[in-house]
């Protein structure tokens, strides 16, 4: 649930989660229904999937032991380098360390070198000795994420009363390396077309090309290019909508009709029980506000 998301938006979130599934087996036994609901608003659904296809390989094919290598910890949806790392640290206290964005800023700045000059994974192989010398590698992984987090902060690192300093070549350069590699933020332009009826629903559709929510509830979506001919639909909108890394302008178009695509299906503008997507949510309260 952190991943790309903030702990306080998170708490509650992981209050219910876990207030529900007790355990593995209790996980495995929900469907993508459910936990997508349950999940509804915290963004980046695929990690949802992901968590209950998990939990179902290890109650089912792993007798619920987590596996102890990378190799076969990898198999596992959902699971890359930097989760495989960290459960291995977290669970098995092997020496490994879970390499994000925040680990590579405190590496890149104690040797004072652009992190993408730094081959991590080299760089911890040799100093495995001098990195994981206490054993204590459960705590390290935890240790260093939050380093990262409250010390040697993105903006304004608390230099003076770090227990680095003396070795730490950031602080005592005079030459500092400066930008950590911010993120590239894509514009796109997109036209949404919303089939409305007088009983307050909209149409929406899972069966969508759009990248960023592939297969989840969208009305009619399409990239534009600068000219649109829209003719058959009322223009109700222009907003901005950001998600991630995408910066997105939305056109949003409806037209009142009883006839709607195959594909898709009605769905009430309010309180829908189903899993709702925050974009899809927004488009809602816009064509609401029709009626
Ligand atoms: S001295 Fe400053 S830059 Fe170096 S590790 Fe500590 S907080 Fe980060």
């Amino acid at each position: 649930m952190l991943q790309q998301t903030q702990v306080k938006t998170v708490i509650p979130y992981f209050n219910n989660f876990t207030k529900k599934f007790k355990n593995l087996r209790a996980l495995s036994r929900s469907n993508n229904k459910e936990i997508l609901k349950m999940w509804e608003g915290l963004g980046y659904y695929r990690r949802a999937r992901n968590l209950l296809s998990c939990s179902r390989q290890l109650v089912n094919i792993y007798k619920l032991k987590l596996p102890n290598t990378l190799m076969e910890i990898k198999k596992l949806p959902g699971i890359g380098d930097y989760t495989g790392n960290a459960l291995l640290g977290l669970v098995y206290n092997k020496p490994t360390i879970a390499v994000d964005g925040n680990v590579k800023r405190v590496f890149s700045r104690y040797l004072n070198k652009q992190a993408v000059k730094i081959n991590f994974e080299k760089f911890i192989m040799k100093n495995k000795k001098k990195l994981f010398y206490s054993k204590r590698n459960a705590d390290f992984v935890e240790a260093l994420m939050e380093f990262g987090a409250l010390v040697c902060k993105p903006k304004d690192p608390n230099c003076v009363s770090c227990c680095l300093n003396k070795t730490c070549k950031y602080f005592k350069s005079t030459d500092k390396i400066k930008n950590f590699s911010k993120k590239m933020i894509i514009d796109k332009n997109y036209d949404v077309f919303c089939y409305i009826n007088t009983k307050k629903q909209i149409a929406l559709t899972k069966q969508n090309q759009v990248s960023f929510l592939r297969n989840f509830n969208l009305p009619t979506m399409k990239e534009s290019y600068g000219f649109s001919n829209n003719k058959n639909w009322i223009f109700l909108k222009n907003y901005k909508n950001n998600i991630s890394n995408l910066k997105l302008n939305i056109n949003l178009y409806y037209k009142f009709s009883n006839k709607i695509p195959a594909t898709h299906n009605w769905y009430s503008l309010k309180n829908n029980k189903e899993f709702i997507p925050n974009f899809t949510k927004k488009i809602l309260r816009q064509v609401s506000t029709l009626f």
